[in-house]
């Protein structure tokens, strides 16, 4: 037997309101009953200030609405209404009394403070995220400036570029992603507590906006969002089909607390910032990048947005809110410019209707410009990826024929410099299938001559034929310790089968 929105109801008039008057429901404070493979789904309103003392009632909540026969599995959030002076929605009178009762606390625009743990005193390990290799938050300083624009389109333009890429939508004040998508309904439940993630454009999907209506104004507190986020992050099967190359996640706009928990919560591998060129000199901007340096995040860059407007009619250009703000400033902080988009009418038509451009007209010159700041972004991803593993100890021994390798993490382990020099990720030998690429034969005896250390990150071996182009990245170093029984294997069937010998 299913359970019914009625049932669910009846049991939650159970659970008395937070002063222990009336019941939540009759008190409107429970939101629409989502009842979906026997999960149910709600929230209840609460003062935004008594979110924390008020876990007990959550708790109580779905505690009683998972002994209705036929639930499986509860899923209750807190949620406060918006504050005024977010031009989101008119409050309701239900909160307007209870601010005037000095309950909410609330007033002063934004949610209220997180515990921000650890902040400034270093990255703590997180685990990482199922079924998803990299992370990428996109942010902004403030709302409205394309940054949801800019992190569908970055998601596709990965996509393009042959990545698995997903997008979470965690921007919590307006959740945007299933509009940007065209995306409705609701996720499937698969075994048990996963989510299943919605598709839009080839993309995996989960949004704040599948769980809440788009209309509905909330305000989490830090904590509970923190909860919510981890629970779209880790109880999704993102890699139902091979893990995601990286998952894209939108965030809600501005640096306030529950911005800075979330950067600290999520494993996140770099972040990317979306300015307009009059935002930045408004210092919204560098107040992202200082939050993400703050809880150790590299900043991939800066996308400057809304830059320049190019008339369809006539063609003449118009800086409508100055350009290239953005990318001096970006310099002048440091940080990789990964490109402008121009303000245009085109990218916001189809942004609204569900069709992003990049999707869905792919020869458009936009379309190229979002291609190119996902190329740049994966480049500065890639890059950010070596920087965080410590150079190993190297030392090459027997006369050049063997490279020790030992990670601060990890045990010694030996690589024949035969090994290295067929297998190295030079053009030639590696990216390809075993049918395309050179196998390169005849290098028993090849030696290794020197090691040349490239920034913190790699080095290039010059071998004693002659070749030296390969950059050994830490990270391929690894790889090749970890799959070197596996790899030689697989070489030497490529040669057998392609006639050459080991020389
Ligand atoms: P944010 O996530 O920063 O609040 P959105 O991505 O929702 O911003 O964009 C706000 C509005 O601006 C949307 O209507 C969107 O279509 C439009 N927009 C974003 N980028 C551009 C652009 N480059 N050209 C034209 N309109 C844009």
């Amino acid at each position: 037997m299913s359970a019914t929105k009625d049932t669910v109801l009846a049991e939650l008039r159970r659970i008395k309101g937070p002063d222990l008057e009336s019941n939540i429901v009759d008190l409107g404070l429970v939101s629409e009953i989502l009842v979906k493979d026997d999960r149910v789904y709600f929230s209840i309103t609460v003062p935004a200030a008594r979110a924390e003392e008020l876990e007990p009632l959550r708790k109580a909540a779905e505690t009683v609405v998972a002994k209705v026969p036929g639930v499986a599995g509860v899923s209750a959030v807190l949620t406060a209404e918006a504050p005024q002076g977010t031009g989101r929605a008119p409050e309701s009178a239900r909160v307007t009394q209870a601010r005037a009762r000095g309950m909410t606390g609330n007033g002063g625009g934004r949610a209220p403070a997180a515990p921000a743990t650890d902040a400034g005193t270093g990255p703590k390990p997180l685990a990482a995220v199922p079924g998803v290799k990299s992370l990428i938050a996109v942010a902004s300083g403030k709302g409205g400036v394309g940054k949801s624009t800019v992190a569908v389109n970055l998601a596709l333009g990965l996509k393009a570029a042959g990545k698995k890429v997903g997008i979470l939508d965690a921007d919590i004040y307006g959740p945007s992603q299933p509009r940007l998508l065209g995306l409705k309904g609701q996720p499937q439940v698969v075994k048990g507590k996963t989510l299943k993630p919605m598709q839009g454009h080839g993309l995996k999907a989960m949004s704040m906006g599948f769980m809440v209506d788009e209309e509905t104004p909330v305000i989490w507190r830090g904590p509970m969002v923190v909860g919510a986020l981890n629970q779209m992050l880790r109880d999704v099967a993102w890699g139902e089909d091979g893990d995601l190359d990286v998952l894209i996640i939108d965030m809600p706009p501005g640096t306030g607390d529950v911005q800075l928990t979330m950067a600290q919560q999520v494993p996140l591998s770099g972040a990317v910032i979306v300015s307009t060129p009059q935002d930045l000199a408004l210092i919204d901007a560098r107040k992202g990048l200082a939050m993400f340096r703050k809880v150790g995040v590299p900043v991939l860059g800066i996308v400057e947005n809304m830059s320049t407007f190019i008339c369809p009619k006539c063609g003449e250009r118009s800086d409508i809110f100055g350009h290239g703000g953005a990318e001096a400033e970006a310099q002048r902080l440091g940080v990789p410019f990964l490109g402008a988009v121009p303000l245009d009418m085109d990218v916001r038509m189809r942004s609204d209707s569900g069709q992003p451009i990049t999707a869905t007209l792919p020869d458009s010159t936009h379309a190229q410009i979002f291609r190119d700041i996902a190329a740049r972004t994966w480049a500065e991803l890639e890059q950010a990826k070596e920087i965080a593993v410590r150079p190993p100890r190297l030392e090459v021994s027997d006369g050049g024929t063997m490279l020790t390798v030992e990670f601060a993490c990890g045990p010694k382990y030996e690589l024949p410099a035969e090994m290295l020099r067929v297998m190295s990720p030079s053009a030639e030998v590696q990216g390809h299938s075993p049918e395309q690429r050179v196998t390169v034969g005849g290098k028993r005896n090849v030696k290794i001559r020197e090691l040349r250390p490239v920034g913190n990150y790699a080095i290039r071996i010059a071998f004693n034929d002659g070749h030296d182009t390969g950059l050994f990245t830490w990270t391929y170093l690894q790889q090749l310790g970890r799959e070197k029984d596996k790899r030689w294997g697989q070489y030497l069937d490529e040669l057998a089968k392609k006639g050459l010998s080991r020389g």
